[in-house]
């Protein structure tokens, strides 16, 4: 029989993955699901981007490559983020992975052992919790205030620090609230880091494209460039320029936590994909024309669904300032009932009565470690969106 290691037991499987699945069997029943879940664009990846993969194919770019990438692809990285922050990185400060998501793996798996804290602010993405506790880690979460747009104050920071921490996760545009720090709320995050220089800041920008301000979001290392040694960059082209399957991302920091990381890469994957390596050299440095038309799309479809879901009674979404989530306070509707005779007693209960209801599939906020809240991705047609939204309504136009 199959016994597994510990770190299996102690993490749960992606609540996100958890609810495709349970779609997929919905579906599969032939029951017609509209599935706000996903968090991918639904455009395909660009003609250019495709193409630059079609020609590495053919000139035999399908070798393994450096640990740390092609050299192509680290200096529009590095070119990248001089422009973001102004800041050079060299060559051994910067690593790429298949996908953001094992960078913060292989990160964590490189600074964190049992006795170590990572500080997680709530509502997080579903995976950085488990990341740390599958590593032996303490995920420490810090609940963060609606009222504060669930952004973390240096008061909750400062007061989560002990001497066992060693990271705190940033993550802006956050998943699954879209809130964006102002340039003031980081530099007063920055001096409890300055403050405290056993604490590292994991920076995670992966929705920094996906941005419906008038001018770009700021980075932490913008307004403190001098806390460079204590960050972590990560980062990708799967969210911004529609390649989540090409599983591409990156990291930039200092020299010794991303040696540590290739280190562990070169004992798992080896390298990132060749093929995606060169479609995401094409995505940082070719025409950018996609993520204008992208976002201009996403931003219409942010304002669509806040306005249909925000005409809900009992319903109160919050409006993100970027990634293309939004997330939805439902606390007016626990404690109703359906027409069945159940109570709504938690968001999950709410999750699954829109489920069986109105065939539209959402994520619990518990997912996210705040309730009672849910997430629905409008990462999908104008269409969708409103049948979805419709669909909610008369539901919960049903609860008494
Ligand atoms: N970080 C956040 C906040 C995310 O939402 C996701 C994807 O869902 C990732 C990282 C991982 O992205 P990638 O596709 O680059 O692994």
């Amino acid at each position: 029989t199959f016994v597994p290691a510990a770190r299996v037991d102690r993490i749960r499987e992606s609540p996100s993955v958890a609810a495709a699945q349970r779609v997929r069997e919905l579906k599969a029943q032939g029951r017609e699901i509209l599935d706000l879940t996903v968090g991918e664009p639904d455009f395909d990846t660009p003609d250019n981007i495709k193409s630059a993969a079609i020609t590495a194919i053919n000139t035999g770019q399908t070798k393994y490559t450096a640990v740390n990438g092609i050299p192509a692809l680290r200096e529009a990285i590095a070119t990248r983020a001089a422009s973001r922050t102004g800041i050079q990185y060299a060559d051994n400060q910067i690593t790429v992975g298949g996908g953001a998501k094992q960078v913060i793996f292989l990160a964590l798996m490189a600074t964190v052992e049992a006795g170590v804290e990572v500080i997680v602010p709530a509502p997080y993405w579903v995976s950085y919790p488990d990341m740390v506790l599958a590593h032996d880690g303490t995920p420490v979460i810090v609940q963060c205030e609606e009222s504060d747009n669930f952004l973390l104050t240096p008061h909750a920071l400062a007061d989560a620090i002990t001497p066992n921490t060693k990271w705190v996760i940033l993550n802006a545009p956050g998943n699954p609230t879209g809130s964006v720090y102002t340039r003031e709320q980081l530099q007063a995050i920055a001096e409890v880091i300055e403050a405290n220089p056993h604490v590292s800041v994991l920076v995670d920008e992966i929705y920094d494209e996906i941005n419906f301000g008038d001018a770009p979001i700021t980075s932490l290392l913008e307004v403190a460039p001098h806390l460079r040694d204590q960050v972590l960059v990560t980062n990708g082209v799967s969210k911004s320029h529609a390649m989540t399957g090409w599983r591409l991302g990156y990291g930039l920091g200092n020299s010794g936590l991303i040696g540590a990381i290739n280190k562990l890469q070169g004992q798992s994957s080896s390298c990132p994909s060749s093929i995606s390596q060169a479609a995401a050299v094409e995505a940082l440095t070719g025409d950018q024309s996609f993520l204008t038309e992208s976002v201009r799309s996403y931003r219409l479809r942010r304002d669509l669904s806040t306005r249909l879901l925000g005409a809900v009674p009992g319903l109160e979404p919050v409006v993100p300032q970027g990634a293309f989530y939004l997330f939805v306070n439902c606390a007016a509707l626990i404690g109703k009932q359906t027409p069945g005779g159940t109570v709504i007693e938690s968001d999950q209960d709410l999750v699954l009565y829109l489920l069986d209801e109105a065939s539209v599939a959402t994520i619990q906020g518990s997912a996210y470690g705040a309730s009672p809240y849910f997430r629905i991705s409008f990462a999908a047609s104008e269409a969708v969106l409103e049948k979805a939204a419709a669909q909610i309504a008369a539901a919960v136009e049903r609860l008494s």
